[in-house]
């Protein structure tokens, strides 16, 4: 069924804890399951990015925020509702060792709902750690779901609740609005959307600028077997930040593909064009900046596998930042890690693992001072001085954010 929608113009992350239901009220928000691949049904975890759109609507005849819904038609007066806009959910993974992947994601994330439980103490690990990385990343546009209210009484609800504000309080996340809700029974959805109307506005953003694309996925979306002049081009996911996309415009992705050559290997740029659209569930003939968008391209659908494009910039060719295989960063080290205790400074030599845009890369630190550090890449990345970088350091098995880096030369 074509529901009647608006092309999506904001992204909004869905990050917390493991179980605490985040996955749930996206569904609850969108009718959309966004563990939609086969393997992460069987693990039960969103492993890669989940995409879902929903369209927020209020009803003309309900009393503030009962009109809030999702649902066309008003069930209790039966008119029509009114389309406020249509946003993307990007549901980052809540389990630990993903930390990279939540972290590309919020790198297009233009807000975030922090889905935390109220059966468990707060804050859990990733709780703390999830909100420390939009304090990191600077997403200050922030609603707080206390989600599973069905789930406890009302003295558990409130000491919960106080906890949830006694962990906010100094951060990033202090002013923003504790909703108790339950994503599975469906209670407390309008006030949700009525927390994200007035809380994640869309942002201003400058269509007349060159189109700007962070890839967050990509795909082959042709079936097995299928013959090769029935094949039609791989696809890359993600999100502009500015400027427009329209069907037939020539794109260029960098860093692109890694060329042999001679015995030593580059990244050579990718050029092609785009043919076909898809932003809230259909097709579009141009896209603006906004939320979470596909795009159909001329390229051999084995490029864009599993991924592969995952983290590459697109635009006009020409308009993008220098490809880096080395650069130099400010550094800004957060005072702990969670579990783990005090952050020490970076060294010469040590590998760590960044995140620049929605692309991740293992860096080698060629030189590090107080405050800043040079890095050798594995794998290069598209960016611009002044990019923010989150910085990892592999710490026991797993890697840890430990700051977040400026890009300066
Ligand atoms: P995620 O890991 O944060 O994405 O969590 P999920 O959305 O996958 O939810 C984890 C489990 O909690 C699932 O079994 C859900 O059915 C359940 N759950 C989510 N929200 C609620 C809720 O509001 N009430 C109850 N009782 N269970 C919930
Ligand atoms: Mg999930």
């Amino acid at each position: 069924m074509v529901t009647e929608q608006t092309q999506p113009e904001v992204n909004i992350g869905l990050v917390g804890h493991v179980d605490h239901g985040k996955t749930t009220l996206v569904q609850a928000l969108s009718g959309d399951w966004t563990d939609q691949h086969s393997e992460e049904m069987k693990r039960g975890i969103s492993i890669r990015l989940g995409y879902a759109d929903a369209t927020l609507r209020r009803c003309p005849d309900c009393a503030e925020p009962e009109c809030y819904t999702v649902e066309e038609t008003c069930p209790e007066h039966d008119v029509d509702t009114e389309i406020l806009r249509t946003v993307s959910f990007v549901d980052a993974p809540g389990h630990e060792t993903l930390m990279a992947t939540m972290l590309s994601g919020a790198s297009i994330m233009d807000g975030a709902v922090l889905v935390v439980s109220a059966t468990e103490d707060v804050p859990q690990a990733q709780t703390e750690e999830h909100l420390m990385a939009l304090d990191i990343i600077g997403i200050e546009n922030i609603v707080i779901a206390q989600n599973k209210v069905d789930l406890v009484d009302d003295e558990r609800a409130r000491e919960n609740y106080e906890q949830i504000k006694a962990f906010v309080e100094g951060t990033v996340a202090e002013d923003a609005p504790i909703v108790p809700v339950s994503a599975q029974q469906g209670v407390n959805v309008d006030l949700v959307i009525s927390a994200l109307e007035e809380h994640i506005p869309t942002p201003e953003r400058d269509e007349s600028l060159s189109a700007r694309m962070y890839t967050a996925r990509s795909f082959d979306i042709n079936r097995p077997g299928t013959k090769a002049k029935d094949l039609l081009g791989g696809v890359i996911g993600g999100s502009l930040a500015q400027g427009t996309l329209e069907v037939d415009d020539e794109i260029e992705l960098r860093p692109g593909r890694e060329v042999e050559e001679g015995g030593s290997s580059e990244y050579h740029s990718i050029e092609t064009s785009v043919r076909s659209l898809q932003a809230g569930g259909q097709s579009q003939e141009t896209v603006g900046p906004g939320g979470l968008l596909g795009v159909g391209t001329g390229l051999d659908p084995s490029l864009t596998k599993g991924d592969a494009l995952a983290g590459q910039v697109a635009g006009e060719p020409g308009t993008l930042p220098p490809t880096r295989n080395a650069f130099e960063m400010e550094v800004e080290l957060l005072d702990r890690v969670v579990g783990e205790g005090a952050v020490e400074e970076i060294s010469t030599g040590e590998p760590l693992m960044l995140t620049v845009g929605t692309a991740t890369t293992v860096g080698a630190v060629t030189s590090a001072r107080t405050g800043e550090c040079e890095v050798n890449l594995k794998r290069p990345v598209c960016a611009e001085e002044g990019a923010k970088i989150a910085i990892n350091r592999r710490m026991g098995a797993r890697w840890r954010l430990i700051g977040v880096g400026t890009l300066t030369e």
